[in-house]
């Protein structure tokens, strides 16, 4: 095998969503006024996507897990399944399907990053209770998600992660080599991003929900309905930039069903 002994980076989609574009987008151009009050919503596709890492050196690493096959209940409960209902989800696509098209078990990954505690991301994460798996969260985002009393707050379903054993990072941390989770906060308290240098297709940099979609990039950047921190989602945005430009990096936006199209997607597909 031509990539024996080579980091493989598998991308996969985890389960889509529908929402209102206004939840991802704020977009004066899209908003009503005196000549366009009629102007039509767009509710449109929001995938969600795990990232596999298999290192050269061994380990596994996985982020993210992708949205829960019990949503209607779950995110009921949080008022939220109306929202965001998880109505486009091939059975292939949930995260317990996409371990089992890879024969792996929750205990065979060595880290577990969730790149923050929103539902739709770190719904599956109970799946490694008991395993040895590091799970790694970044610092504010474990205090912030659980800093509430009660079932719920804004996107964050507590039972999702309480009682895991979350490792914390208050830095940019390289984890293995040439794979590093960046801080940008601002969509939550501590939003990760990840990057890989990867030998052959260069840097990738995954960011989460620090940025949804390619508009939501800019220049000039758009921010979202769901914004923890607005001035530092928007310094979290240009630090993004500033590794992109420096390392010519592929940027994969957290919830975009345009870019899909562009990416090799997984299993079977992956880079190097
Ligand atoms: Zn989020």
């Amino acid at each position: 095998m031509a990539d024996e002994g080579k980091t493989k980076l598998t991308m996969m989609t985890s389960g889509t969503m529908h929402a209102d574009l206004v939840w991802l987008l704020i977009d004066p151009s899209r908003m009503l006024t005196p000549d366009n009050k009629n102007a039509k919503r767009d509710w449109v596709e929001v995938p969600t996507h795990v990232v596999l890492i298999e290192h050269a050196n061994g380990e596994k690493l996985l982020w993210d897990t992708g949205v829960p096959r019990d949503w209607e209940s779950r995110w009921g409960e949080a008022g939220l399944a109306q929202f965001f209902p998880c109505d486009a989800v091939d059975e292939e696509m949930w995260l317990d399907s996409r371990l089992n098209q890879l024969k792996l078990e929750p205990g065979d990954i060595d880290y577990l990053v969730l790149s923050h505690l929103h539902l739709d991301h770190a719904a599956n994460a109970q799946m490694w209770a008991g395993t040895d798996t590091k799970i790694i969260v970044d610092e504010k985002e474990k205090e912030g998600a659980l800093s509430f009393d009660g079932y719920s707050q804004g996107a964050h379903i507590k039972s999702d992660y309480d009682g895991l054993p979350l490792t914390t990072i208050n830095e940019d941390t390289e984890i293995m080599p040439g794979v590093t989770i960046l801080q940008t906060p601002g969509h939550t308290w501590g939003t990760l991003s990840l990057q890989a240098d990867l030998p052959d297709s260069g840097t990738m940099l995954f960011t989460s929900d620090s940025l949804y979609l390619k508009e939501s990039y800019g220049p000039p950047p758009i921010a979202a309905g769901i914004v923890y921190d607005t001035v530092q989602w928007f310094e979290s945005v240009e630090k993004i930039r500033g590794i992109e430009e420096k390392t010519n990096a592929k940027v994969i936006f957290g919830h975009s069903a345009d870019q899909l199209g562009e990416l090799k997607i997984g299993p079977g597909n992956y880079y190097t």
